[in-house]
């Protein structure tokens, strides 16, 4: 089977099965071969990895990954593109396409079953319309992984990346950024794409840390609090905690908090690093528990 890369062999698959690209399954196939090339080598895919390719369409960057690893599974929720995969993967004896919504996987389950509880690599040209859930769903529930390199909307690639003090920078900079370091790859136009999307891509890839990268005793407590303080981002952090439901804190506590790390009682919780929500977190703990 030649490259789908190439977008016309992509054009006579979609002719041939007489494809509507399904927009609400975020259908928007990639038809260039650099930036396939991009991700596989950004991955630091190799014959011993196992990998998890999320959404994989008419099968064209699950070539390029049966290519270079061990074993592929390929999760496609679109059953009329089951029949396309089967054709266009015919070659590898090394892939596995389930027909089913990722959201509703174990990935656990399949890291131990199929790579025996080691460390497995995920790639996907990700449908943007649930790349927050499919990312925090796998980082939150503590896969056993080496890295996550996708394609994802740009502006959300650079929310993920953003540092303290900035614009992007948000709770999903410090999610993502807890368990794992988050570098852009590249850049890609929309007529890498086809159809075309309305919005510009970006390649990330997460490379997942084997244990936290900061010390905290309650992640719980600590994501309700950066919550918190993003969800009025104009407040103080101490304002903002004070005004959320879901922490049994005042303003005097939060205060008292700040005090101890020697940072002003006015500050904002998004100049605050990663490191200083964690602190910030186990002293406020610390602090409701006396
Ligand atoms: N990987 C292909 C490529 O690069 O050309 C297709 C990428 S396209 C942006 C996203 C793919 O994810 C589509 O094939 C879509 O049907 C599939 N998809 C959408 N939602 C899904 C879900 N919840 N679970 C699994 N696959 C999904």
């Amino acid at each position: 089977m030649a490259s789908l890369g190439v977008p016309r062999n992509t054009i006579e698959i979609l002719k041939k099965y007489n494809i509507k690209f399904q927009k609400k399954f975020g259908q928007n196939f990639l038809i260039d071969t650099h930036v396939l090339d991009k991700i596989i080598n950004a991955a630091g895919i190799t014959e011993n990895d196992f990998v998890l390719e999320i959404g994989p369409g008419i099968g064209t960057m699950t070539q390029y990954l049966c290519e270079n690893a061990r074993e592929v599974m390929a999760v496609e929720i679109d059953k009329k593109l089951i029949p396309v995969l089967s054709e266009t993967l015919s070659e590898y004896n090394n892939v596995t396409v389930v027909n089913k919504d990722i959201l509703k996987m174990d990935i656990n389950k399949i890291a131990e079953e199929r790579n025996g509880g080691r460390a497995i690599k995920v790639a996907a040209n990700l449908p943007y319309y649930i790349t927050t859930p499919v990312i925090m769903g796998i980082l939150e529930s503590h896969v056993p992984l080496e890295n996550i390199t996708v394609m994802v909307q740009k502006e959300v690639a650079q929310r993920m990346q953003a540092g303290p003090g900035t614009k992007d920078y948000g709770a999903l900079s410090l999610a993502v950024q807890y368990y794992s370091d988050a570098e852009i790859i590249a850049n890609v136009p929309a007529n890498c794409f086809m159809p075309r999307p309305n919005v510009d891509s970006a390649v990330i890839k997460l490379c997942c840390h084997s244990k936290p990268c900061v010390n905290v005793n309650d992640e719980k407590f600590m994501f309700k609090i950066i919550r918190a303080s993003f969800n009025q981002r104009r407040k103080t952090l101490q304002n903002g905690i004070a005004n959320d439901g879901s922490i049994q804190a005042g303003k005097e506590q939060a205060a008292e908090a700040l005090r101890q790390m020697g940072l002003s009682e006015t500050i904002r919780g998004e100049v605050l690093s990663l490191k200083q929500f964690a602190e910030f977190s186990n002293i406020l703990g610390d602090i409701l528990k006396r």
